[in-house]
C-alpha cells in the first residue's frame, strides 16, 4: 500500500478525483501541478494512514516512516534545500485536509524546520532578520501549543509582556532581537512545562506536528463539527507537508483567500480578500480587515492578471465554483488551495442555472449540486419590507459587512456557551463575538444569527455561517464589546444580555429590537430548476395538509395532491372561523364523553357539518387533485381536560356532572397510548364515528361535484393490522359511500385503501391488497413499531446511537432518515406483496421521511408511485426525486 503522494514542479502522483484518500487539499495541490498552476512542492500522507493509526492504537503503518523520509528527500532535491540546513532552510507547513472541507477544524503548523541554526541560515538567505525570528517564533509557540497542548494564553501573555517591556503596540513594531528574545522564554517555559528541551531536530518536528494533524481529528470541535453538519464515512484527515511560501517578507507579499464567483449571490463576478505583508492564516483569522481583490489588480497588475487566469481556468477545470487561497511572495503568485466553494443557498440555485447555461454543465449535474438544505434555507426570512424606513434607522446600532444574507432576531449573547445554554432553553439568540474561532461551532450553530466586530467576508465567523445560510455581520468594527460586563454599545447605544437585536444580513446592519421579518420570494433560478427537476422526475410528489390554507401553500410549492390529510388536527382547531374552535372542541369532547352510542351519535351530528366543510374547503383548494383523506388516528384521552378545573368547566358546558367527567377520563387513561386504543381501533369499536367521517367526505364530494369541481377522494383507514380488521372498515365506507352518492344521483369515483404503518400489516401485505385500493406508507409508526423506538421519547438516547464516537450504531437518525436496512424491507416486502395481488395498486408514503432526501431516493428506488411531504419540503422531495432518477441511471450504466 502507497502512503505518500508527492507532487512537485508540474508532476503529482495524485489527482483532482482522490479526495477520499488525499484529502480535498491534497488532491487539489495535486490536481493544479498537473495542470500547470505555480504550486509550491511537498506530498501528502493519505487518510487510510490516519484510519490505520486510530485503528491500530495510534500507531503508524511500519512502511511509513520510510517513504515520508523518501519523499521528504525527494522535495529536498527538487527545491535544492534542507530540512533543518545553517545556510538556506527548506521549511514546510504541515497541514490537515479531509475529504469534507471542515475550515478551521483541525490543526496546521507553519515554518516547520526552523531551529537556533537555521534560523540564522533563514536571515541570511532573506538578508531579513527580523522575518525570520518573527517566523522562528510563530513556529514555536504554534509548535507549543498544537503538538504538546501547552497554554495559548501562557503563550500569548509572554509575547504581551515583551511588547510592552519594549513599549510598542502592534507585532510589526517588534524588531528581531524582541523575537530572539521571545523565542528564549518560550523555550524556557516549554522546559518548564514538560521538562525537555524544545526539540531541534527537524525530523523530530516533523513527526510531533504529523501526530498531531492525525490527533485533531478526534479533537473536539472536529468530532463536533462533523456531527453537526452530519458528515459520516470519512477515514479521517490527511497530511499536508508543502514547502512554506512566504506573505509576510514585505510590501510587495502577501496573501489572500477568492472565490471564483461571487459566494453570496452567485454573480459571476471575481470576489475575495488580500492582505498586504501577511502570512497564512491571518485573512481567515479575521485579525486585520483586507482590501478588496480590486485594490489587488491597482497594487500589483502583474499577480492579479495571472491570478484571473487561474481563476478562469480551476472554473473550467473542476466546472464549479472554486474557493482559492494564494500568497504573493516578493511579487511571485503561489496557490496554496483549490476546493469547492461554500455558497448561499440563492448563490447555489444562480451558479447551478447559470453554468448550465453557460454550457460548463448539463442540467443533470445542476440538479444533483442542490442540496435539501439549500432548498430549505431559500425561503430564509428578511425585515419586513413595508416596515417605515425612519423607524428602522432610529433603531441602527452599528453597521458591518454582510457576510450572509437573510435576516435573524434574537437575545443578545455574549459567549457560545451561553448561546447553547439559551438555545437549549427555548430562546432565541445572536451570538455577538469580538471574532469567532472554531471552538464557537456550537453556539454559532444554535444561534439564529451572528455578529462579530472584526474579520471579512472570508474569516471564520463567515465562512461557517455560509455554509448554513446563517444570516452573519462581520467586521462591525465600531463595536464596543465588553465581555466582563456582557452589554455591546456602538453610536451612543447599549445593549446588555438578554436584550433583543436584529440582523439585516443582507444590508449588514445591526437593530437593537425584535423587528418583524417576512420570508422572501424565491429567486428566478429557483423555479428555473425546479422546471428541471419535475421533467427528470418520475415518482409523484404530494402533501400533507390538514386545511385548506396549508393545501394552498402546497399547491404552489408544486403538490400534486394531497397524500395524508390528518382528519383529527381539524378537530382542534377552526382555521377558517377560529372564534368556533370552541364548538369544534366540545362537540368531540362531547362525543367521548358518550356513554351511550345515541349519546354519541349526538355529538357525532354536531361534527358532521365542521367536517364536510373543511373538506370542501380542501376539495376546492386541490381542484381536481387526488385529495387522501385519513379518519381519526389519536388516542381519545388526547382530545379531554386532565386537570380538575378544566374538567369542571367542562362538565357544566355539555350538562355532566363534573365527577361523570373524571371517570370517563380515567377509563380512557392508557398505560402506552401509542400502541392503544388509536388507529383504526377506534372505528372498529365505535363504527358511528367511521360513518360520520365517510358521510362528510362524500357529502362534500357530492356538493364539488355537481358545482362542477373534479374530486378524488381517496379514504383512508390508519394502522390497519390484517385483511380481517380491515375487511370490516372497507365495507362499511362502501356501504355508506355508495348508499349517498346513488341518493344523490351523481357519478363519484372513490378509493378506499389503508396505511401501512405496521410490520404485521406489511407482512399480510398481499392479502390486504385483496380489498385496499392504495397504500400509504406510515413511516413514523412502522419506524416506531417495527424498531421498538418509541418516536416521542427515543430523541433521549438517539444521538448516542448516531454518534460516531459514542455508540454509533446507526448511521442516521431512523424517525428522520429511512432505516432501509431494517424497515425498508418490510416496504419492500409489502409493495412485492402487495402488487402480487393487485398489479395497479396505487403505493406512497405519508411519514416525515418523505421530506428527506435519502429517503426519497429510497421510495423512488422501491416502486412507489408517489411521496407526500408536508407543504414545506414539497420542493425538496421533488429536487429528491430527480435526483433519485439520476442516481439510478448511473448506478445503471455503472453495472
Ligand atoms: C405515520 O405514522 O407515518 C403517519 C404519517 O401517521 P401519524 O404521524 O399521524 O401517526
Ligand atoms: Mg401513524
Amino acid at each position: 500500500m502507497k502512503y505518500v503522494y508527492f507532487f512537485g514542479a508540474g508532476k503529482a502522483d495524485g489527482k483532482g478525483d482522490m479526495k477520499d484518500l488525499l484529502g480535498g487539499k491534497g488532491a487539489g495541490l495535486a490536481e493544479m501541478t498537473r495542470i500547470g498552476l505555480p504550486v509550491p512542492a511537498g506530498f501528502t500522507i493519505t487518510t487510510e494512514t490516519c484510519d490505520y493509526y486510530f485503528k491500530h492504537g495510534r500507531k503508524y503503518p511500519k512502511e511509513l516512516q520510510k517513504e515520508v523520509q523518501k519523499n521528504l528527500e525527494r522535495l529536498e532535491k527538487l527545491t535544492r534545500k534542507k530540512l533543518g540546513d545553517a545556510k538556506d532552510p527548506l521549511l514546510v507547513s504541515v497541514r490537515s485536509g479531509s475529504a469534507r472541507s471542515m475550515p478551521g477544524m483541525m490543526e496546521t503548523i507553519l515554518n516547520l524546520g526552523l531551529n537556533d541554526k537555521s534560523v540564522e541560515g533563514l536571515a541570511r538567505a532573506t538578508q531579513n532578520g527580523r522575518f525570520a525570528y518573527d517566523a522562528y517564533r510563530r513556529f514555536v509557540q504554534m509548535y507549543s501549543s498544537v503538538v504538546i497542548g501547552l497554554p495559548k494564553e501562557d503563550l500569548e501573555a509572554r509575547l504581551r509582556a515583551m511588547k510592552n517591556r519594549l513599549g510598542v503596540k502592534d507585532d510589526t513594531q517588534v524588531t528581531a532581537e524582541g523575537w530572539r528574545e521571545l523565542v528564549r522564554e518560550y523555550k524556557e517555559y516549554f522546559q518548564q512545562k514538560t521538562g525537555k528541551a524544545f526539540p531541534e531536530d527537524p525530523e523530530e518536528q516533523l513527526w510531533g506536528a504529523i501526530g498531531a494533524v492525525f490527533e485533531s481529528w478526534m479533537g473536539e470541535k472536529a468530532v463536533t463539527y462533523r456531527r453537526v453538519e452530519k458528515i459520516t464515512g470519512l477515514l479521517g484527515t490527511a497530511v499536508n507537508v508543502v514547502q512554506m511560501v512566504y506573505g509576510n517578507t514585505g510590501d510587495d507579499s502577501g496573501t489572500g483567500v477568492c472565490f471564483t464567483r461571487d459566494p453570496s449571490t452567485g454573480e459571476k463576478t471575481f470576489f475575495g480578500d488580500f492582505l498586504l505583508n501577511a502570512q497564512g492564516e491571518d485573512v481567515v483569522a479575521g485579525i486585520r480587515t483586507p482590501m478588496h481583490l480590486n485594490e489587488l489588480a491597482k497594487l500589483m497588475p502583474k499577480v492579479y492578471k495571472q491570478l484571473e487566469r487561474v481563476r478562469q481556468t480551476l472554473e473550467k477545470h473542476y466546472r464549479d465554483m472554486q474557493d482559492l487561497e494564494f500568497t504573493v511572495e516578493n511579487g511571485k503568485l503561489y496557490m496554496l488551495q483549490t476546493r469547492t466553494g461554500k455558497r448561499t443557498p440563492s448563490a447555489a440555485f444562480r451558479m447551478a442555472v447559470d453554468m448550465v447555461d453557460e454550457g460548463l454543465i448539463k442540467v443533470e449535474e445542476a440538479l444533483e449540486r442542490i442540496k435539501a438544505e439549500d432548498v430549505e434555507r431559500l425561503f430564509y426570512p428578511v425585515i419586513d419590507p413595508a416596515l417605515a424606513r425612519g423607524d428602522l434607522s432610529a433603531r441602527k446600532v452599528v453597521s458591518g459587512i454582510n457576510a450572509v444574507p437573510g435576516a435573524a432576531v434574537g437575545k443578545a449573547v455574549f459567549t457560545a456557551q451561553d448561546a447553547e445554554a439559551w438555545a437549549a432553553r427555548g430562546e432565541k439568540v445572536i451570538l455577538v463575538r469580538h471574532e469567532t474561532s472554531p471552538e464557537d461551532v456550537g453556539g454559532m450553530y444554535v444561534a439564529q444569527g451572528i455578529l462579530t466586530a472584526t474579520g471579512g467576508k472570508t474569516s471564520h465567523a463567515a465562512v461557517v455561517a455560509r455554509g448554513w445560510g446563517k444570516c452573519c455581520i462581520v467586521g462591525a468594527e465600531k463595536l464596543e464589546i465588553d465581555l466582563a460586563k456582557k452589554t455591546l454599545s456602538s453610536n451612543g447605544r447599549s445593549v446588555r444580555e438578554g436584550e433583543w437585536l436584529t440582523l439585516d444580513g443582507g444590508e449588514g446592519v445591526v437593530y437593537t429590537g425584535e423587528i418583524a421579518l417576512v420570508r422572501p420570494e424565491p429567486p428566478k433560478a429557483f423555479a428555473t430548476l425546479m422546471k428541471w427537476a419535475d421533467k427528470v422526475r418520475t415518482l409523484g410528489v404530494r402533501t400533507n395538509a390538514d386545511t385548506p390554507q396549508d393545501a394552498r401553500v402546497a399547491r404552489e410549492m408544486g403538490a400534486e395532491g394531497i397524500g395524508l390529510c390528518r382528519t383529527e388536527h381539524m378537530f382542534f382547531k377552526d382555521f377558517e372561523h377560529p372564534e368556533k374552535s370552541g364548538e369544534r372542541q366540545q362537540a368531540i369532547q362531547e362525543m367521548i364523553l358518550a356513554d351511550t352510542q345515541e349519546a354519541r351519535r349526538k355529538a357525532l351530528d354536531k361534527l358532521l357539518p365542521f367536517q364536510r366543510r373543511d373538506f370542501i374547503g380542501i376539495f376546492e383548494a386541490m381542484d381536481g387533485l387526488p385529495v387522501t383523506i385519513r379518519l381519526l388516528d389519536p388516542p381519545l384521552h388526547e382530545f379531554v381536560p386532565h386537570d380538575p378545573e378544566k374538567q369542571r368547566e367542562l362538565a357544566k358546558k355539555i350538562g355532566i356532572s363534573a365527577e361523570a367527567v373524571k371517570r370517563r377520563v380515567d377509563q380512557l387513561h392508557e398505560a402506552n397510548p401509542m400502541l392503544g386504543h388509536r388507529g383504526c381501533r377506534l372505528c372498529i369499536t365505535y363504527p358511528e364515528i367511521l360513518e360520520m367521517q365517510v358521510r362528510a367526505i362524500i357529502e362534500a364530494a357530492i356538493d364539488c361535484q355537481k358545482r362542477k369541481i373534479k374530486v378524488i377522494p381517496e379514504i383512508m383507514h390508519p394502522l390497519t393490522l390484517d385483511k380481517k380488521e380491515y375487511q370490516i372498515l372497507d365495507q362499511a365506507t362502501r356501504r355508506i359511500a355508495d348508499e349517498l352518492i346513488s341518493k344523490a344521483k351523481v357519478k363519484l369515483h372513490y378509493l378506499v385503501g389503508t396505511m401501512i404503518e405496521l410490520p404485521r400489516a406489511a407482512l399480510l401485505a398481499g392479502e390486504i391488497a385483496e380489498l385496499a385500493e392504495f397504500f400509504s406508507f406510515g413511516t413514523n409508526d412502522l419506524t416506531q413499531t417495527t424498531m421498538g423506538l418509541s418516536r416521542d421519547d427515543a430523541g433521549r438516547f438517539l444521538p448516542e446511537y448516531v454518534d460516531e464516537t459514542k455508540a454509533g450504531i446507526l448511521a442516521a437518525d431512523p424517525f428522520q432518515t429511512i432505516d432501509a436496512a431494517g424497515v425498508g424491507l418490510l416496504i419492500e416486502w409489502a409493495i412485492a406483496r402487495g402488487r402480487k395481488t393487485r398489479p395497479n395498486l396505487k403505493i406512497g408514503i405519508c411519514g416525515e421521511h418523505a421530506g428527506d432526501t435519502e429517503s426519497v431516493k429510497f421510495c423512488h428506488r422501491a416502486g412507489m408511485n408517489y411521496v407526500s411531504a408536508s407543504p414545506f419540503h414539497v420542493a425538496i422531495a421533488r429536487l429528491a426525486a430527480a435526483q433519485a432518477v439520476i442516481e439510478s441511471k448511473k448506478n445503471h450504466k455503472a453495472k
